[in-house]
Formats: C-alpha cells, structure tokens, sequence
C-alpha cells in the first residue's frame, strides 16, 4: 500500500481532493472539524461525503506524532505530554491548567537545541532535529483532544518548550500562520508567544510579520560576562544589540515584550543586578517574568535563588516602576524543567535495550 498522506501535506492533500472529486469547501468542513473543534479524526471524517469517508480514513495521517506517556501533575494542574517523532525521538509539551479556567499549552519546535544554555536540560541532549509544522501543530490538536473531555481548550499557546523557535524559523512561520489563519486554528495570535535566547535579526522579522504575536527574551542578566557563561549564544548577539532590538520592537508592536530572568543564586540575583537590570530596561516597553530555576542533572554547580531573595530582587524591580510577576512554577512533580522528562525516558530506553543486547 502506497504511504499515507499528512494532513499537513496541503500538495498531496490537494491532489487527494481532486481524485475524489471534493470540494475545496468540503475539505475545509473536515479542516474545521479536526482543527478548531478538535473533534478527532473519526468526527472530521465523517464531515465529508460518503463516498469519500473510507479513503480518506485509509490514505490521510491526521497525527504526525503519537503520544507516549501522558503524566498528570499530583500537586497543580499541570499535565506532560511526551510524544514520539516518526525518526523515533521524544519531544514535550506541558499542559498547564490556571485556576483562572484558562489552560495554556508550551510546546516544542525542536529535538533537543544547539543554543546549550548551561541550566537547561534540552540543551544538554545537543540538537538533534528540527520538527516539521506538522509536528509542531499537532501537539496543540493532540492536547486539545486530551482535555476535550474536562470542557477546556487550549487558549494560549507559548513556543516555550523544548528548542529554539528561531533556530527552525521558517517552519514556526508556517505553524503560526496556520494557527491564526480562518482556514486553519483560528486561533488569536495575541495568545500566541514566541520565546526566544535572543536572536536579534530574527525577532525583528517576526515582530514585522506578526505584530500581535508575543516575544519573551531570555535575558537572565544584562552583565555581559555572566550572560555568556549561562548562554554561549550571547557572544554573538551582545546585550546592546537586544536592547536595541527590544526599542524597536516596542515600535512595531502593540503588546510589551516580555522578559524573562532566571533566578540562580550568586550568579545573577543580587540586588545590584536588579538595579543594573532596571537601569537597562528603563525606558522600554516590557513585563519581566522572574522565573524559578528547575535544578537540572548536569549542572550540578547550578542552584535556584531563595523564595526570599526572589521577592527582594521583585520588589527592587518594582519600586523601580517594572511590572514583575514570578513565574508560578507548576508540575515539579512531573519534572517540569524542560526536556527533563526526556532524557529520562531516552536514558531508560538505552538502558533496556543495552541489558537486550548484553
Ligand atoms: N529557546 C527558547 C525557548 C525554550 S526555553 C528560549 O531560550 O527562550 C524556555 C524558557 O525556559 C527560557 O526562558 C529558558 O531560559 C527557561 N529555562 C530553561 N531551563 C530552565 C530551568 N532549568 N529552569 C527554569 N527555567 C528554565
């Protein structure tokens, strides 16, 4: 038998049409059914004619990925999703429940990451593929398919897992573009954020693309030393480029930029580093996020700031007249550090499959 087609295969997808004879409209009704009610594919199915029902249940692969382990938080409403790719490799997305009764979704554009910031766990795997926008798309189906069933949707979506967005940029284009087309998700892009190590040249071309989609800077210091010992990508994009970048996105864009500042104790949470961190900001457009550390295996000479330095560095901010917040951490217990989970579950394999073969 000849290989499905993607979903996401809109040549392939279009010359399926044509031999059975469907309607573009037609199509869309299926679009629709799978994409913006995340009906599934059974139910997207059957929104098409019935002649055409069997083979495109038989020809078309609605999901490129298929969920491994699904691992709900005990202590918040956090679920984790782990997913394997067609090339056998694991990715993330996180589910995060609000009290509010908003749910977000974090979720990956990449197989590990070639940025290798010394505290996060998915660089520490190296990069190993990029996902198509396929891949990228259906982990928000998937996970609305997850929740269908609890009467929530996935209202925000944050480029915040495992990868660099802008390292797989034209892909994500293709993936927002799809997110916020009427043909596609529909979904707002004002609930959709891109966060980033820092990439100057790139965070301009999406600003200019899409000004209402949301940029998080990874900044986590405005010491240019310290900042390269945490992100060696900082050598190449130094902190007055990004500060720049940031004036200029406040320029094309409606909503603030946020950033987003790691705490690691002794490394960049004193409170001289919030006053230097303030000076720098003063004046431009942002929300700063301060953000717990998750420890992580392989940086063992890496530790969180305290709660109360964390609300001293906040407070300091604040009383400098920015708008802070501390990111609330959710599912510790399902080890929520980013690409954590994964190299877990990668090291057990190999460990099954090395005690196979020995
Ligand atoms: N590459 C992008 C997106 C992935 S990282 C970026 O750099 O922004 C998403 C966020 O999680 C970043 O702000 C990153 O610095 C942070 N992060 C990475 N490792 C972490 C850890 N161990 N604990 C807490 N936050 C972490």
């Amino acid at each position: 038998m000849s290989e499905k087609i993607s979903l996401y295969d809109t040549a392939g997808i279009d010359s399926l049409r044509r031999e059975l004879a469907l309607d573009p409209h037609q199509l869309h009704r299926l679009r629709t059914a799978f994409w913006k009610k995340s009906a599934g594919a059974e139910a997207a199915i059957a929104e098409l004619p019935a002649m055409a029902q069997a083979t495109v249940a038989d020809r078309v692969e609605f999901h490129p990925l298929t969920l491994d382990v699904r691992l709900d938080s005990q202590e918040d409403g956090a679920t984790k999703l782990v997913f394997v790719t067609k090339n056998n490799q694991r990715i993330e997305s996180v589910l995060l429940r609000a009290g509010t009764g908003r749910t977000a979704l974090c979720i990956s554009s990449q197989v590990g990451c070639a940025a290798n910031c010394d505290f996060c766990a998915t660089g520490k795997m190296g990069f190993h593929a990029n996902l198509t926008t396929g891949e990228i798309l259906d982990q928000v189906v998937q996970a609305n398919e997850q929740i269908r069933g609890e009467d929530r949707s996935v209202r925000n979506i944050v480029l915040m897992g495992m990868g660099e967005p802008f390292h797989n940029e034209a892909t994500v284009y293709e993936v927002i573009d799809t997110l916020i087309s009427g043909r596609g998700f529909n979904h707002p892009a004002s609930r959709i954020l891109i966060s980033t190590v820092g990439i100057p040249e790139a965070m301009l071309r999406c600003g200019r693309r899409y000004p209402s989609v949301n940029i998080a800077i990874s900044l986590h210091s405005v010491r240019q030393e310290v900042r390269e010992q945490i992100i060696p990508l900082a050598r190449k994009y130094p902190l007055g480029e990004l500060r720049r970048t940031i004036v200029e996105l406040n320029s094309i864009q409606p909503s603030t930029v946020m950033v987003e500042y790691l705490m690691l104790a002794s490394v960049n949470d004193s409170l001289e580093d919030a006053a230097e961190l303030a000076e720098f900001l003063d004046g431009l457009r942002v929300h700063v996020n301060l953000i717990p550390y998750n420890a992580i295996e392989g940086a063992p000479h890496l530790t969180g700031s305290s709660r109360e330095v964390r609300d001293a560095f906040a407070n300091s901010l604040k009383s400098a007249g920015l708008t802070t917040t501390i990111r609330y951490s959710m599912g510790a217990d399902i080890e929520a550090a980013c690409g954590q989970l994964v190299q877990k579950l990668e090291r057990q394999r190999k460990q099954v499959s090395s005690s196979r073969t020995s």
